[in-house]
């Protein structure tokens, strides 16, 4: 980003189009935009840095990635995405040297107005001066909102897989803000793979080879069950407990749907909303409910009718902020450890099914070609 090897290709090319071909610029970001000594976030995979275009001065933020094939996916899919409703959107990408590494740098529009749940327990502190509470209402409007995201990912079969409160960002400070989510380093494209490898062709892909996609989506909406439960009373459903960022009880209680919802904050809390978050929340990653089904419930689609009830949420956030770094590790290890199991689960199914058609087409392969059966569409 110091531009040590930048290309010098003239003027800077216009924004590129967000969903159209991804081409990196080569040339320095620098020539394009004024890097600042401000972190705006830390993450696993990169530092995230404002920014401003030189001309128009923009504040933007830029993720630095050092290049990988799992850079390349972030950035790929990032990108496709963008542009999408409630989805942070990006504005450029370069590829240049730095420190004699080559790296990926994502420009994205600057979301100032920080973390979903951070404004949330704000409302704490100003309820204690007296102002409104939170509502139910409002929390319905939030998961709209969520959930308009994860239909977009979903209807282009990309499932996110990471969605938690530090990838759920504000665009401002001001009351008009809207909501959108970010950080594409575990998605994953749910269908597109299981054609393209050559063990299958489309007429011969078996439903189970197929159907391993609803796995990737049910992530999300485990997570959308997790959220919601926390904005409707500003704890999580599960926790660990021991300190760890998840212990195996935390593990068995997600495993089996051991949670409650305690008084006194759930007691005012409608049923509609309860019911919602089982149908979320269920222990069979099938059986949950999809996007769709999400966005037709009538708690999601008709805001008008949920009750104004004013909730809990706020104030607990706001006395439990001293534990929230932990709820955010559990969340974060708890998507790990489903990733991983999910994973797991679809190659025993694709290694133990009994279809078939599926089954024909093996024996035809092992008599042929050394074409393997464990060519999965991971
Ligand atoms: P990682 O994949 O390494 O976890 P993220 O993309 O989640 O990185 O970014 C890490 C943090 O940086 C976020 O939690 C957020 O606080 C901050 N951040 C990310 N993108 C933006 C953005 N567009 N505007 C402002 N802050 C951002």
């Amino acid at each position: 980003m110091d531009g040590e090897t930048a290309e010098e290709q003239g003027s800077p090319a216009p924004p590129p189009v967000p969903g159209g071909r991804l081409e990196p610029k080569k040339y320095a970001v620098t020539d394009d935009y004024q890097l600042s000594k401000q972190v705006l976030g830390l993450g696993v995979n990169g530092k995230v840095l404002e920014c401003f275009h030189r001309s128009t001065g923009q504040k933007c933020a830029m993720k630095l990635l050092y290049d990988s094939p799992k850079a390349r996916q972030e950035v790929e899919h990032h990108w496709q995405a963008s542009g999408g409703p409630h989805i942070v959107r990006i504005l450029d990408v370069y590829e240049n040297m730095h420190h004699g590494r080559r790296c990926l740098l994502i420009i994205m529009e600057c979301m100032e107005g920080g973390e979903l749940f951070r404004r949330i327990q704000e409302r704490g502190r100003i309820q204690e001066r007296g102002d409104q509470a939170f509502t139910e209402r409002e929390a319905a409007g939030i998961m709209r909102d969520i959930g308009t995201a994860i239909q977009f990912l979903h209807s282009q079969n990309i499932a996110h897989r990471d969605v938690k409160p530090e990838n759920l960002l504000y665009t401002s400070k001001e009351g008009d803000a809207v909501l959108k989510l970010t950080d594409f380093g575990f998605a994953k494209e749910t269908t597109q793979n299981a054609l393209r490898t050559p063990c299958y062709t489309p007429y011969y892909v078996a439903p189970e080879v197929l159907g391993p996609e609803k796995y990737d989506k049910s992530c999300d909406m485990w997570s959308l069950g997790v959220i919601m439960y926390i904005l409707l009373c500003g704890f999580p459903p599960f926790y660990s407990n021991t300190g760890q960022a998840i212990s195996p009880g935390m593990k068995r209680r997600i495993r089996l749907g051991q949670y409650g919802f305690p008084n006194p904050e759930w007691s005012e809390v409608s049923e509609d909303a309860k019911q919602l978050i089982r149908l979320l929340l269920k222990t069979d990653p099938t059986e949950r409910l999809t996007i769709t089904e999400f966005m037709n419930h009538p708690w999601i689609n008709q805001l008008m009718v949920v009750p104004q009830t004013p909730l809990h949420t706020a104030r607990v956030l706001q006395e439990d902020r001293d534990h929230w770094d932990e709820v955010k590790e559990e969340m974060t290890s708890a998507l790990a450890t489903m990733r991983v199991d999910y994973d797991q689960v679809k190659i025993k199914d694709l290694k133990t099914s009994n279809n078939r058609l599926l089954n024909k087409r093996r024996k035809k392969q092992a008599g042929g070609s050394s074409a393997s059966q464990g060519c999965s569409n991971q």
